[in-house]
């Protein structure tokens, strides 16, 4: 085939492709309050939520971060965004003990993290709410999965809400709008490379 025929083609099918497109960005055209899960073993499942966090205050939105993280480190997102005038930043895993140590303590740091974190549910003002690692309180049944579905069902109607963890429960990823599974190629601390400041915490 000459060269101009291939050209000619390759216009054709392009035209095709964004004909194709464009019909499907006109047709969505809804706009709500988005729930969105990252899960799986791959890493970056935290530090993209911190992506939208960034996101949504470029366009001048409050954000509200809840970490259900175990014991205290402090992380790079936590020093920059908790100093951002729009950033209600929370961190509520400093008492977890995880895997029974005090199973009746973790309940209770879980529930006292959760009504805190009701309170940026039902807050209209916000526009992003980031449950980083909320996974691990349901799957250890530190907080009863059904509550906290009906909780986040039930914010305001615009707020997006994003969830991080490994092992998101199905009920979870039902009720989710947008979920992304991070797949596990490789990692540098397989290869004996602590976490390192700006790229893991
Ligand atoms: P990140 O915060 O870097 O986006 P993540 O939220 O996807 O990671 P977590 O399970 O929360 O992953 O783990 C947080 C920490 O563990 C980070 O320091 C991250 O680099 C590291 N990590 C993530 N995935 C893996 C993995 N597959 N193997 C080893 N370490 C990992
Ligand atoms: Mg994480």
């Amino acid at each position: 085939m000459s060269d101009g025929n291939l050209n000619a083609r390759h216009t054709a099918r392009m035209a095709r492709k964004k004909a194709h497109i464009d019909a499907s960005i006109e047709k969505a055209n809804q706009e709500k309050g988005l729930l969105l899960v990252l899960t799986g073993n791959g890493k970056g499942k935290s530090s993209s939520a911190f992506g939208m966090v960034a996101r949504a205050l470029g366009y001048g939105m409050k954000v509200g971060v809840a970490q259900f993280i175990k014991g205290r480190s402090d992380t790079g997102e936590e020093a920059f965004f908790s100093k951002q005038a729009n950033v209600e930043w929370h961190v509520l895993g400093e008492g977890f003990t995880w895997d029974t140590q005090d199973r009746e303590r973790d309940i209770a740091t879980a529930q006292a993290g959760w009504e805190i974190t009701k309170k940026m549910l039902n807050n209209p003002d916000i526009g992003l709410v980031v449950l980083d690692e909320l996974t691990y309180t349901l799957k250890y049944g530190y907080l009863d999965t059904d509550q906290i579905l009906d909780d986040i069902a039930a914010r305001p109607p615009m707020q997006h809400v994003v969830v991080t963890g490994r092992g998101a429960p199905d009920a979870l990823i039902a009720l989710a709008d947008t979920v992304s599974e991070i797949m596990d190629i490789k990692h540098a601390y397989r290869a004996g490379i602590k976490a390192q400041p700006g790229i893991d915490l």
